[in-house]
């Protein structure tokens, strides 16, 4: 038996005596999944022994170093792990901005006292955190944002306001871009931490087509900022604000999923499915969500060798987003009128149609895909004039 399968063996063997039979339930709706955080809220027993077993372990971030809160997993470990999850179907034991998006920015351009601070809270899941880039006039032209941080030498007083900030009305902590510099547009930019209940902070929540308010208005009035909460260097947040981008639209991506026609396939056959033109496009959804899956593999496998091309996300992003609407697209007009319940209990409170109206926001959040074709364009395409 080689390593990797002795590993096997024992992931296989850790999960069957750890991961509680109620984790290994589809996610239903947002009351299903564990952000953590300060105020958090577990919606049963069993969501809380799955957190306490996996952060036990470092396994809500199984490819992080041990020092700061992971399972110093390699690769190849790390697939097995997510391989090992995926055939019992096991939840994710925490979702969080933290793993996605602020981890990988601090593991490249954190100090070590920032690493081993910020990085272990967001393992244990005992921060929840948001994100705070775009502006009123500044999304897709992110660099343009206004939010100001006035240094006073020891902090900055930042003002200013943000919008669509993802869960700002829940998060503890946000990582924020803040201009420090009005004189230059790119290098005038600095990624700044700070704790949601500081004086001067306040929310204002967002409703959406779906019915939820899952983001909000944020603004800043007087907030004071401590210096050793910058990360990177001062005026060079725009680096880290792209290298985190790159995960962020990773982790959109994989809205495309893998799951293919089962969803779809199971809802179809339950309500019957005789539209020869349904049929067909769900055959080329599948053909198509299959294609998706082969590049995500390919994508892995590159950066496993260093060989990723650094736009990629950028594909990966526009593919994923644009097949999970289709996804949606298909669902509801597989499940005819019934798919369209909004409140009864039979719907799970109406959960296929507002999935639906959210997927419609996977191809703008995080990047739109004009935006993403006009990066493949210039930086994959190298086509003449993008
Ligand atoms: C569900 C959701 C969650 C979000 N969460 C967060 C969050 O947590 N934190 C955060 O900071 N932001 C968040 N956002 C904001 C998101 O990043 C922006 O909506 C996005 O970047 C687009 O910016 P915008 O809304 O200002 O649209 P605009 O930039 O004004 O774009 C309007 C339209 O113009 C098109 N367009 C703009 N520029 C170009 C161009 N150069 N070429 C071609 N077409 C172009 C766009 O594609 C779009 O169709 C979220 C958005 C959504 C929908």
């Amino acid at each position: 038996m080689s390593d990797l399968d002795a590993f096997r063996m024992e992931i296989r063997a850790w999960l069957e005596a750890n991961c509680p039979p109620e984790m290994r339930e589809p996610v239903r709706d947002e009351g299903d999944v564990c952000w953590g955080g300060r105020n958090f809220k577990f919606k049963n027993p069993a969501q809380k022994a799955w957190l306490d077993a996996c952060v036990a372990k470092g396994y809500t971030v199984p490819d992080w170093p041990v020092a700061y809160g992971g399972a110093g997993l390699n690769p190849a470990q790390a697939k097995v792990w997510r391989e090992e999850m995926n055939r019992i179907g096991a939840r994710p034991p925490l979702s969080s901005f933290g793993i996605w998006m602020l981890g990988p920015a601090l593991l490249k351009f954190g100090t070590e006292e920032q690493k081993v601070h910020y990085l272990g809270q967001v393992a244990r899941g005992e921060i929840r955190w948001c994100q705070g880039y775009s502006e009123p006039g500044s999304g897709s032209d992110l660099v343009s944002l206004q939010t100001y941080g006035e240094d006073k030498g020891d902090h900055w007083v930042v003002n200013g306001q943000k919008i669509w900030t993802s869960y700002a009305d829940q998060a503890d902590w946000i990582f924020c871009l803040v201009r420090t510099d009005k004189t230059n547009k790119y290098q005038g930019i600095s990624f700044l931490l700070f704790d949601m209940a500081s004086a001067g902070v306040s929310t204002k929540p967002i409703l959406l087509i779906s019915g939820n308010s899952p983001f909000c208005e944020t603004f800043f009035d007087n907030v004071n900022v401590p210096k050793h909460q910058l990360v990177g260097e001062l005026n060079r947040g725009w680096d880290v604000a792209k290298y985190l981008l790159g995960h962020e639209r990773e982790m959109i991506s994989g809205a495309g999923g893998n799951d293919r026609l089962n969803t779809i396939g199971g809802f179809a056959k339950r309500n019957g499915l005789e539209d020869p033109l349904l049929r067909a496009d769900l055959a080329m959804f599948d053909v198509d969500a299959l294609a998706y899956s082969a590049m995500g593999e390919k994508f892995l496998d590159e950066i496993k060798v260093g060989k990723a091309h650094p736009a990629q996300p950028n594909m990966m992003k526009y593919a994923g987003t644009e097949l999970n609407k289709r996804r949606h697209e298909l669902l509801m007009a597989a499940g005819g009128s019934a798919a369209l319940e909004w409140e009864s209990e039979g719907s799970n409170g109406g959960s296929k149609a507002r999935n639906w109206l959210r997927t419609k926001a996977n191809s703008i959040e995080g990047g739109t895909s004009e935006v993403m074709l006009n990066v493949i364009s210039k930086r994959i395409l190298d086509l003449p004039g993008a």
